[in-house]
């Protein structure tokens, strides 16, 4: 039987590449010993953390304006580092609250800067639903503007991407990042926690605008620190080897499968075969307004949610695994990313149906 992984993180990761990671894994580049054993500031880690960059910055697109840094301390790493790296004494940061991730990162750095929260959900009728971004009242003065592209637990994307005359675009995007095109310019940072798109948790992949690099900031950890993460090739410390190597491992098999730009078509294809059947269905529902659904995250309810129990019993026992929603939205959820393939859509699609006619 196949199994399909669909948990929205740490998430499934390709198999092709985890069996190369194995065939390695106790002899790294014939050095007779794990990438886990040898020093991060030897000669064949140095190498592959350069490529590893060159990779990602020819799949993003990424310029000489913007360093790339391999942080610890995933997404939530990035909510204490972004204030402490971006405060101003003279201006707010601004968080755009979209749902829970967003909310999330505006809590963590009300511990450390001045915060105002911009709150464009916009739900009615039991429907998710955002003001467009080119509404929102954005203040004339912010240290910066934080916000998250795809929403993981609310199952919300935004496809376009405010603007504003002076305060830099700081983008969460740990659960998009690499799913579709963007344009990095249109960006100041862009952080991500690598196990949804990328690879093992704990690893943050980190894009800053390298102008931002002289802002003073406030006194904060080493590990957090981007402009001595950017001097010291994210190597102040001892780096998570094993996870950037993954990450690597990860970037060659987009590079040899068509890019960013072949994961968005096969991505809305998936997406699209998902919310085509869930909208077909007079059992199943999702609440999300069509304008701003997620391509990786796919939250469904079931209109009895009496069977909800059985449903996830019966899907676990078909291999299809994690479908369960998050514990504050309730439901289902399908976390569809890169490394998810249509035929585990198809086998999701069929398992719904088949559910569905027996229990409708
Ligand atoms: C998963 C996730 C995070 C948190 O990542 P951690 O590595 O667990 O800290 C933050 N933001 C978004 C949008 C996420 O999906």
């Amino acid at each position: 039987m196949s199994v399909y992984n669909f948990c929205a993180g740490p998430a499934m990761l390709p198999p092709e590449v985890m069996k190369k990671a194995q065939s390695e894994f106790l002899d790294w580049q014939n050095l007779g010993v794990s990438v886990m054993e040898v020093s991060h500031r030897a000669e064949p880690f140095l190498t592959m953390a350069q490529q590893c960059e060159a990779r990602l910055r020819r799949l993003m697109n990424i310029s000489d304006d913007f360093a790339v840094l391999f942080m610890h301390g995933g997404g939530r790493g990035q909510f204490a580092a972004v204030p402490m790296n971006l405060h101003l004494d003279d201006a707010p940061a601004v968080y755009v609250n979209t749902g829970i991730w967003s909310d999330g990162a505006a809590t963590e750095a009300r511990k450390y800067t001045d915060v105002v929260e911009l709150n464009v959900r916009d739900d009615r009728d039991g429907q998710f639903g955002v003001t467009p971004v080119a509404q929102w009242p954005l203040p004339e003065k912010a240290s910066y503007i934080h916000y998250c592209p795809n929403e993981t637990i609310d199952g919300v994307e935004l496809f376009d991407v405010p603007r504003h005359p002076s305060a830099p675009i700081v983008a969460d995007m740990s659960s998009m990042i690499l799913s579709r095109e963007i344009n990095v310019d249109d960006f100041d940072v862009i952080y991500a926690g690598a196990q949804k798109n990328i690879g093992p948790s704990g690893l943050a992949i980190v894009i800053v605008r390298k102008t931002l690099l002289e802002r003073q900031g406030l006194p904060r950890p080493g590990i957090l620190d981007y402009a001595v993460e950017a001097k010291q090739g994210s190597m102040y410390n001892t780096p998570p080897t094993f996870a950037w190597y993954l990450a690597d491992e990860v970037f060659k098999y987009l590079e040899e499968h068509g890019g960013v730009p072949a994961m968005q078509r096969h991505n809305k294809n998936k997406a699209a075969i998902l919310y085509d059947y869930i909208d077909s269905s007079s059992f199943y529902n999702n609440k999300v307004d069509k304008a701003c659904r997620s391509l990786m995250n796919v939250p469904f309810w079931l209109n009895d949610e009496r069977h909800n129990e059985r449903f996830l019993a019966l899907s676990k026992q078909a291999g299809l695994l994690a479908l369960e929603g998050h514990r504050f939205v309730g439901g289902m959820r399908a976390s569809i990313y890169n490394a998810m393939p249509v035929a585990g859509i198809e086998a999701l699609v069929t398992f719904m149906d088949e559910f569905a006619k027996e229990h409708g």
